[in-house]
């Protein structure tokens, strides 16, 4: 089965958010489960800069047009400057007017959305068609597997270009519907889509032509990546407008929790810390915790119990729920530490907070992902009390690391966080604290009884040593798209 997978991240060469980590971790395992993968990815300088070419470039069917280049996939390993090739081919879309320029990948330096976004990200759909449909001699896959609205239009393409050939199958996975590549209506004739699919069963979105819509319209089969946000997305609350079409394809739309890549992710061997642990030596924590409380001039308290966030700053994270309890967890004997980067407003509330706090509190704003580890590894409880939550990466990295997640009850935070309840505790199953209504009052709830809990060393002990043994690896989301793919191929699963 040779399957194209089509994203604009990967870790670690360009990385906004999860989706990043997937695009590194997933092709790997689904190779390790028998397919084969190829990516497609938009030649970013970053990207570009951090692979090498294997291979002739392929011509794309268009004159003078783009290309696409055959590299090898680094392997994502953190130690810098030792980029390892794993072998995994990359198709990079070369178009330097469109992808090589300062800034991120959807925004300029000043965080607006590039102005030619629609044809960034049209010619990414485009090429993943041309791709299927034999533009490499050598390697033509037998489906496009597209994530999230840049690769939006890759299910439409296949079913544009398979002139009179039966369509090649489309997987579409959100990552998060929150961002949809919304474009003025005027795009859909720039691009040269027809406009009689410019309609509300087609491309339209009140008016705008949207990238995720076409996704949800075009693909074979939707997944999302928890089995509760796909849930989730069919209700008028958290369908951000597309519910609608999503409960009209329900019967293609399925959830698959993401994974962590435990070779990056464990306390026992990271290279990124000063000392190791795991489930049953913990020495190593508390010299994790010690050493990055002097680094971030917090008391060195070990009993204080260390709250974390690794996160983008952004509405979606709910860390704006934390100021008003602020004060009472630090009167309790609490820390906080908080690493991100993003809305302004954000920012600046939480510096006000968190300042008030001397020696109890500490701010980091930007991306750092060898802080990240060490803030995942020294944290008593990690903090996501994210209004809405696709699947949610640091939440697993708590787990592993004995970080209980603070959670708010949505979507994967949601199928991967067991309260402690008195229950739960009982019989084993607790992992860390979930509150459910998305308020500050909510929140204090839940970090009273992380308080509660510490206080009870054997039944925190019991919870982190539970929280350390579970496993959220790539195995079985693999397994599970591999058995989507067999599927729609009609190989018998
Ligand atoms: P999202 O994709 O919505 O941002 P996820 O939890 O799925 O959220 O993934 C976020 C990823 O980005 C995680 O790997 C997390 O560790 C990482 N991350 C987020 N912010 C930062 C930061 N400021 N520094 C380092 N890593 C970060």
């Amino acid at each position: 089965m040779k399957i194209l997978y089509v994203c604009t991240e990967l870790y670690p060469l360009l990385k906004t958010g999860g989706l990043a980590d997937v695009g590194a971790a997933l092709p790997a395992a689904l190779q390790a489960a028998g397919c084969h993968v190829r990516l497609l990815l938009p030649a970013f300088a970053a990207i570009a800069a951090g692979v090498r070419a294997d291979g002739p470039a392929v011509p794309l069917p268009a004159a003078g047009g783009p290309q696409v280049l055959r590299t090898l996939q680094p392997a994502p390993r953190l130690i810098p400057g030792h980029v390892i090739e794993s072998g995994q081919p990359v198709y990079l879309l070369d178009a330097p007017a469109l992808y090589q320029r300062e800034g991120g990948p959807y925004q300029d330096a000043a965080g607006q959305d590039w102005s030619d976004n629609a044809a960034r990200f049209a010619l990414l759909g485009w090429a993943a068609a041309a791709l299927a449909y034999g533009a490499d001699p050598h390697w033509q896959p037998d489906l496009v597997h597209a994530h999230d609205w840049h690769a939006g239009l890759a299910p439409l393409y296949l079913k544009l270009q398979a002139n009179g050939r039966p369509a090649k199958p489309s997987v579409f996975t959100v990552h998060n519907l929150a961002f949809q590549g919304l474009f003025p209506a005027s795009s859909c004739a720039e691009l040269g889509l027809p406009q009689s699919l410019f309609t509300i069963d087609g491309l339209e979105y009140h008016g705008l032509l949207s990238f995720m819509k076409a996704g949800l319209q075009f693909a074979d089969t939707i997944t999302t990546v928890s089995p509760r946000y796909a849930q989730e997305i069919t209700t008028s609350e958290q369908g951000c407008g597309l519910d609608g079409a999503l409960r009209s394809r329900s019967e293609h739309l399925s959830g698959i929790l993401n994974g962590v890549d435990y070779e990056l992710w464990n306390p026992a061997t990271d290279p990124l810390l000063n000392a190791h642990f795991d489930g049953k030596r913990m020495t190593g924590k508390a010299r994790v915790k010690r050493a990055l409380q002097r680094l971030l001039g917090l008391e060195e308290r070990p009993d204080a119990l260390l709250f974390a966030a690794v996160t983008r700053l952004t509405e979606q994270k709910g860390l704006h729920l934390l100021p008003p309890i602020l004060p009472e967890l630090v009167e309790r004997g609490g820390q906080v530490v908080i690493l991100g980067s993003g809305d302004d407003a954000i920012e600046t509330a939480l510096r006000d907070a968190l300042e008030r706090h001397p020696g109890q509190a500490a701010l980091r704003i930007g991306y750092d992902e060898a802080l990240a580890h060490r803030i995942i590894a020294a944290a008593d409880v990690v903090l996501v009390p994210s209004r809405f939550e696709p699947c949610g990466l640091t939440q697993l990295y708590g787990l592993r690391y004995g970080a209980l997640p603070l959670v708010h009850a949505v979507g994967g935070l949601a199928d991967t966080v067991t309260d402690c309840s008195l229950e739960a505790i009982d019989d084993g199953s607790a992992s860390g604290f979930v509150f459910h209504e998305f308020s500050s009052d909510a929140l204090r709830g839940a970090v009273r009884r992380a308080f509660a809990l510490r206080r009870r060393s054997a039944d925190w002990n019991a919870v982190q040593r539970h929280a350390m043994h579970q496993r959220f690896d790539w195995q079985e989301p693999a397994h599970a798209y591999r058995a989507l793919y067999q599927r729609l191929l009609s190989i018998p699963v």
